[in-house]
């Protein structure tokens, strides 16, 4: 019956290490108005200076999403009143922002591609923050006023209107989100506020060219938000016109606790905002040499990643998608690849991969998805502190390889070193006794043996129970201390009772 029509506005904390229009600093979580400059807290006679870190960064963005950076952008004023805005209007840009256009790929676990062109990208300052209630020693019993978030830069990053779902929004999101820390614009910390959407929801009857009314909510600063709110708005609109009433433009605040949008403000529009060119800031003046400059020191960036180990490597969609969230991620799957082949002395060929590379790739992918990033999402580690190197993963995967450690004794190993077993890997194989039973006799003996003590086992076996065939297996390999080979162990059983 209805199209749903979304459009989002992401603020995006730019990672200076000063404000965008003074030398205040951008710490997280200081004592209130602890790190503000005059310009922040808006004194007269004082004027803004345009951070060049903020403008490289915003043209990063731009070239990595194809969109056009401004030969000129101009800084305006939108003037309102608030509390936390001393200067009675915020420097945002308005007519000539600093990026137009561009589009991102959208690729969701599903395996489907999207394409969300974008608007724009423009420059501004944050606001300051209300404080209610005090806040610890500062304000007891009172409101105030916290200018430390006022001047911080932000990237207003503006989508055409063209989602569809709660689910194209939060894919939309989480891509955005993925691109702008892998090129390390900013440091991606929802919690704090450094990446915040704003979604515009609407809808229209199925088909129907015209946009409906839109309501617009402010500051999700997580996917899960970000997916309630849209599905609760949505519900709310086609309810209010289905029973015969007209959605009315708002802006809305999502409450997580009821799990609704409710009414902030009725929406205002730019005409409201009186903006005009800042007189105290002149036009941006981007030269091509720069954008040039600027766009040599990007990375690869994360689409392009993703196509190359899917394409060339020909690794399956979810082990890509995984290792490609972060870009620390991917660096660390390829030192070990790296490594790996530098130990075994071949040569390691990313662009055109070979058949020991494939298979390689896909085994480590595996241990990264399955050991590793299970291991620091429990103990909430960075992969940059890994208690594991690449080098040292490269290692045990090479003694699994060559058949010295079977896989539970490779993960035996691995969190031996996690956990902090130093020196040389053979010595921690030998005194730890992982080396994997060679000796067929060896694990043949351990079979007899448990075969002859549960008969009962092997009797539900042949009478049909699948179940009691793992649980032989199970026996085995723990006689064995995990040394020898799952696989070889099933199969031995089964040529004796199957
Ligand atoms: P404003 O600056 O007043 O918020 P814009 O026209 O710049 O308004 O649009 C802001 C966002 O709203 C954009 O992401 C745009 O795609 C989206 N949008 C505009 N119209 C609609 C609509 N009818 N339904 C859903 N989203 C919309
Ligand atoms: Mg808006």
């Amino acid at each position: 019956m209805w199209d749903t029509v979304i459009g989002i506005e992401t603020h995006v904390q730019l990672a200076t290490s000063s404000k965008i229009f003074s030398t205040g600093g951008t710490k997280f979580g200081n004592s209130p108005n602890s790190q503000i400059d005059y310009v922040d807290v808006g004194l007269p006679g004082v004027l803004p200076v345009l951070n060049a870190k903020a403008v490289e960064l915003a043209v990063k963005f731009g070239i990595a999403v194809g969109g056009q950076i401004a030969n000129e952008s101009i800084f305006a004023r939108k003037n309102y009143f608030y509390p936390d805005l001393p200067k009675g209007y915020q420097i945002s840009q308005f007519e000539k922002p600093i990026v137009v256009g561009g589009s991102l790929e959208i690729k969701s676990f599903d395996s489907s591609v999207f394409n969300v062109p974008l608007v724009r990208a423009h420059l501004e300052e944050d606001a300051g923050k209300s404080v209610h209630d005090g806040v610890e020693n500062f304000f007891p019993g009172f409101s105030g006023i916290d200018l430390n978030r006022a001047g911080m830069p932000l990237l207003e990053i503006v989508t055409e209107p063209t989602l569809t779902s709660a689910q194209e929004a939060v894919a939309y999101g989480r891509t955005l989100h993925n691109l702008v820390t892998w090129i390390e614009i900013c440091d991606g910390n929802m919690q704090e506020g450094s990446f915040r959407m704003d979604a515009n929801v609407s809808i229209k009857p199925r088909g129907a060219k015209k946009l409906g009314v839109r309501c617009e909510i402010k500051n999700l600063n997580s996917f899960r938000y970000l997916e309630k709110a849209i599905r609760y708005e949505v519900a709310r609109q086609i309810d209010i016109i289905e029973s015969g009433g007209m959605v009315t433009q708002q802006t809305r605040l999502f409450d997580p606790v009821k799990n609704e949008t409710r009414e902030m403000r009725s929406k205002e529009n730019s005409d409201d905002y009186r903006y005009f060119p800042d007189p105290d800031l002149p036009p941006l003046i981007i030269e091509s040499d720069y954008i040039e400059q600027v766009g040599s020191t990007l990375p690869e960036l994360p689409d392009h990643a993703r196509s190359r180990l899917s394409k060339k490597w020909s690794l399956p969609d979810d082990l890509v998608m995984s290792i490609c969230s972060k870009k620390q991620n991917l660096i660390f799957f390829e030192e070990s690849l790296k490594y790996w082949f530098r130990l075994t002395s071949l040569k390691f060929n990313f662009d055109n991969p070979d058949e020991i590379l494939i298979r390689r790739s896909k085994i480590l992918a595996n241990w990264l998805t399955g050991e590793l990033f299970s291991i620091l999402n429990k103990e909430n580690i960075d992969i940059c502190e890994s208690k594991i190197s690449p080098k040292k993963l490269s290692e045990v995967l090479i003694k699994l390889e060559d058949n010295t450690l079977s896989k539970k004794t490779a993960k035996q190993l691995f969190s031996l070193i996690w956990n902090g077993e130093k020196g040389d890997i053979n010595k921690i194989i030998i005194d730890k006794n992982l080396n994997k039973i060679e000796d067929d006799s060896a694990v043949e003996d351990l079979i007899g043996e448990v075969i002859s003590k549960n008969q009962k086992m092997v009797n539900e076996f042949r009478s049909g129970k699948e179940k009691a065939l793992n649980a032989l297996v199970g026996q085995v390999m723990k006689k064995s201390g995990g040394r020898a080979e799952a696989k070889d162990v099933k199969e031995k059983i089964l040529l004796l009772i199957g």
